[in-house]
């Protein structure tokens, strides 16, 4: 029997293979100067460049390592949040594989949460190696959520951090599949403060987070955290009901007057498309809503689980 464990730090991989090592002997190194029992739980999330077998290796080599196999790629959250239901350590840390995240930072984490904070999220002081891009659409992201939404979700914050077990063992009951775990995290309360870091540019290897992906999450935040869409849609009825009252007189005056203004096909065209199109826009925001209220009625799992680390002491004992 081992003895109980403290740390759990959790890394998602996806086609991770050239960082995997360098991952797992930078968290060892830190862990080991703990001096307390830790694990390190690889979520594979449907790898194909051979970073599963790799992971698998590990685990045979080194029994803090415990895999977490995914059917298919389910994506960066649903991994993490494998990752949390599989822990079993008093403080859980989130860290991305790509080393981005720097392993050295879990101390501060941890000397944190020995001061009795329950969320410790390390906040990103300065990002080396993204494009302008990506910094001024995620700083622009984590300000846009900070106004529409209720939950206050600290600024510039991935999901670098460390959890307590309280903390995690509530967000394990909280099943939403379009997940947006910073926002989760936020929203539980607790005593939570952030710790500054320098993140790093990947390690090896390319980012698993394309523009389409990085839509999906943002989106996945605004409508997972706040009703400010389906709102817009009722202040802009509001709006154009107010304007076309106001018309009404002005253009009747216009005509008594015998201007030729508002007459002919031009300006109807232009009210008509307008509103055609804010109307389709409303329509497609209710549409995401009502998507991922379908998603939610279906009730599927959220991930399936193709070998899991039980299975893997069981055979490493046989
Ligand atoms: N990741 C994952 N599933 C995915 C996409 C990404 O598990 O579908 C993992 C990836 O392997 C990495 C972490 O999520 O450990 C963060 O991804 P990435 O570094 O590509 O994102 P970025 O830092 O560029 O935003
Ligand atoms: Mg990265």
């Amino acid at each position: 029997m081992m003895d109980k464990i403290q740390y759990s730090i959790i890394a998602p991989i996806y086609n991770e293979l050239d960082n995997l090592p360098e991952l797992h002997r930078r968290v060892s190194a830190v862990m080991e100067s703990t001096g307390e029992p830790w694990e390190l739980i690889l979520v594979d999330d449907g790898s194909t460049d051979g970073s599963t077998e790799r992971i698998l290796k590990l685990a045979e080599r080194d029994r803090h390592v415990r895999p977490v196999i995914f059917a298919r790629n389910f994506g960066h959250q649903i991994a993490v949040t494998a990752g949390l239901d599989y822990s079993r350590g008093q403080a859980v840390v989130i860290i991305d594989a790509d080393l981005q995240d720097p392993p050295e930072v879990i101390l501060d984490l941890i000397a944190r949460w020995k001061e009795g904070y329950e969320v410790v999220y390390a906040v990103r002081a300065e990002r080396e190696g993204e494009t302008w891009f990506k910094k001024f659409t995620a700083a622009l992201f984590y300000r846009l959520i900070f106004r529409i939404t209720d939950v206050k979700i600290p600024l510039d914050t991935g999901d670098f951090r460390l959890l307590d077990r309280k903390v995690v063992d509530v967000l394990n009951t909280m099943r939403e599949r379009h997940r947006f775990l910073r926002g989760m995290s936020a929203w539980v309360g607790f005593r939570q403060i952030g710790v500054k870091y320098r993140r790093a540019p990947r390690f090896a290897g390319k980012t698993k987070y394309p523009f389409r992906k990085m839509l999906r999450l943002a989106l996945n935040a605004i409508t997972g955290f706040s009703y400010f869409p389906l709102q817009l849609a009722t202040y802009f009825g509001f709006f154009s009901a107010g304007v076309a009252i106001l018309a009404i007189p002005v253009v009747v005056w216009l005509r008594m007057s015998g201007s030729q203004a508002f007459f002919g096909q031009a300006s109807t065209l232009i009210a008509v498309l307008f509103l055609g199109g804010v109307q389709l826009i409303s329509l497609g925001v209710l549409g995401e809503y009502i998507g991922r209220l379908y998603d939610e009625a279906k009730g599927r799992p959220l991930y399936i689980v193709r070998y899991e680390p039980e299975s893997a002491d069981e055979i490493s004992r046989k």
